[in-house]
């Protein structure tokens, strides 16, 4: 046997078992399927080419030339055909266009028009053209041709294409041009009477294929070597059940290959459906991945808005602010008795509006991890008794009692941003007059002692909170279904920020109420602070 013989017999058997391998292999259908009659008939192709060329003589070698012409004229719309299916491209009306075109060309090659015998040249029998037999190699360079255009459109023009898959088609266009150029060169004893040289890479391209599969995950490996495994194991099998020698002996193989046929289709099966399985979940995991960073753009794209967007009101209602408030004080002459009233709603509403900004941009500077602190340690008593200080007036208004309870007043020390801790407590304590119709607010500041805690609780005889929206009006906008009905206006993000703020701290806040019109109770955690405040240590 010649080399060129043994490369025929590779390229047949490699076909084969790679079309059969691929078509069990279960992963992509379409593709695989495609893949496989391709194979199939690139394999006997490669077989009737060894049945040509090792012929015993002209008349048998001619028979098996009608054969491997008839599988010649198909290779190229077969090939096509998978580079479609493997490029997810559907264009029915030219492969129908092809495989008739490959009908009548198969047709066609039983005429002598296409080959009138076969003759011996470099010692082997080869095809001896016909007047057009031009037509097929022509044929077979425009269609593997525009699937090599195809191929290379997709590795290097398509900008849409993933690297991974980059890689896949890049693989797929090399096994290409090495099978196919090396294919081609079968045309050439018939056409320049020279040796057709490149027929010897054929078998190549399944290398390139394989080194796809292996790298860049063109097939699927595991589900091939399952298979390889299988029916090796059940072709041994097999041969051991013709091969027996007793009656005993073949009903034992018998049963041995029987079980493990059973087996060896259970064991593919579950697999194939393993690797299903875990292609849903990457599937599924890529898809939320790419979900989740969109949103996590858009919020970020929010976050910025609402930012900027706070930054460009205040200046605005500080001047609303500040002119109304010098206008009620008189500082641009009397102010007429009718318009007293105008004036300070004026002045509420730019207030209400400053602090809903200045949450706004709360919330913007810790969703963005911006906000800053500047602790300090502070007594909590001092710094509670002047917001209490502050909002007095306001409870005094309403007819509340606003009350507080300071036992040990010297241990209540925590490191804290005055400010921010001034805002929180301000806010909670304004939130319980608020609430409130009638009754008392009592803020009591006592020690969790052995987790050494500042505890102050905020107590009020108000609306009170329904057990279900409790857990919940600490998220942002949040506000129980009551508030709304007391007709209290407000943002639902004093809360929020309140504990984002605290957590900074490593403190909590929390509220507890026995259920709606039963009034509620604040609690803030602190953890103490064991340094001296910083008066005393400026002062020594
Ligand atoms: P706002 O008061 O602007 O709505 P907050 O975040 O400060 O926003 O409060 C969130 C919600 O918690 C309020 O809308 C209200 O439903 C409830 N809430 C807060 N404080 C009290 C309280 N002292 N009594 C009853 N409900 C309260």
């Amino acid at each position: 046997m010649t080399l060129f013989d043994l490369s025929n017999l590779i390229l047949f058997l490699v076909s084969i078992i790679s079309g059969i391998f691929v078509y069990l292999s279960g992963r992509n259908k379409q593709v695989n399927k495609k893949w496989f009659l391709f194979s199939m008939v690139a394999g006997i192709w490669a077989l009737t080419l060894f049945g040509v060329t090792t012929a015993s003589d002209s008349e048998v070698a001619m028979r098996i030339q009608y054969v491997l012409d008839v599988c010649a004229v198909f290779i190229p719309v077969l090939y096509l055909s998978f580079t479609y299916a493997f490029l997810k491209i559907k264009n029915t009306a030219l492969m129908v266009v092809l495989y008739i075109t490959s009908f009548f060309l198969a047709l066609f090659s039983f005429t002598p028009y296409f080959k009138i015998g076969v003759t011996e040249i470099f010692d082997f029998f080869w095809v001896s053209p016909g007047k057009y037999y031009i037509i097929s190699p022509l044929y077979f360079s425009l269609v593997i041709g525009y699937a090599i255009c195809l191929l290379i459109y997709e590795t290097y023009f398509n900008k849409v294409v993933s690297d991974e898959r980059r890689l896949q088609v890049k693989y797929q266009l090399l096994a290409t041009l090495v099978g196919f150029i090396g294919g081609a060169t079968t045309f050439f004893p018939q056409l320049f009477n020279v040796f057709p040289v490149g027929n010897y890479f054929t078998s190549l391209y399944i290398v390139f294929v394989t080194y796809g599969i292996y790298k860049h995950a063109l097939f699927n490996v595991k589900i091939i070597a399952a298979e390889f495994l299988a029916f090796f194991m059940t072709f041994v099998l097999f041969i051991r059940v013709a091969l027996s020698q007793s009656r005993n002996d073949f009903l034992i193989n018998s049963f041995v290959f029987i079980t493990f046929l059973i087996l060896g289709t259970l064991l593919i099966r579950s697999v194939l459906k393993e690797i299903e399985n875990r292609e849903k979940g990457e599937r599924l995991a890529r898809y939320l991945a790419n979900a989740n960073a969109r949103l996590r753009e858009i919020d970020k794209q929010k976050t910025d808005f609402v930012s900027i967007a706070s930054h460009q009101l205040r200046s605005p209602i500080a001047a609303i602010k500040g002119y109304a408030s010098l206008i009620v004080d008189g500082s641009y002459g009397n102010v007429p008795e009718k318009l007293q009233e105008p004036l300070h709603r004026v002045l509420e509403s730019g207030q209400r509006i400053a602090i809903m900004v200045d949450d706004f941009l709360n919330i913007t500077r810790i969703e963005q991890g911006r906000m800053t602190y500047n602790m300090v340690p502070q007594n909590i008593c001092t710094l509670i008794e002047t917001v209490i200080g502050e909002l007095r007036v306001v409870a005094e208004e309403k007819g509340l009692t606003l009350a507080m309870s300071c036992d040990n007043k010297e241990n209540y020390l925590v490191k804290v941003d005055e400010g921010k801790m001034k805002q929180i407590f301000s806010n909670l304590i304004d939130n319980s007059i608020k609430y409130t119709q009638e009754g008392s607010i009592t803020v009591s500041i006592s020690t969790l002692d052995p987790e050494h805690k500042v505890l102050v609780k905020i107590k009020d005889t108000g609306i009170g909170i329904a057990p279900e929206e409790i857990q919940n009006l600490f998220q942002k906008f949040n506000r129980a279904s009551n508030a709304n009905e007391a007709n209290v206006l407000g943002t639902g993000l004093g809360l929020y920020i309140a504990r984002e703020i605290m957590k900074a701290h490593q403190g909590w806040i929390n509220v507890e109420s026995e259920g709606v019109g039963k009034g509620s109770t604040f609690t803030v955690e602190l953890p103490v602070c064991d340094e001296e405040p910083a008066q005393y240590v400026q002062k020594k």
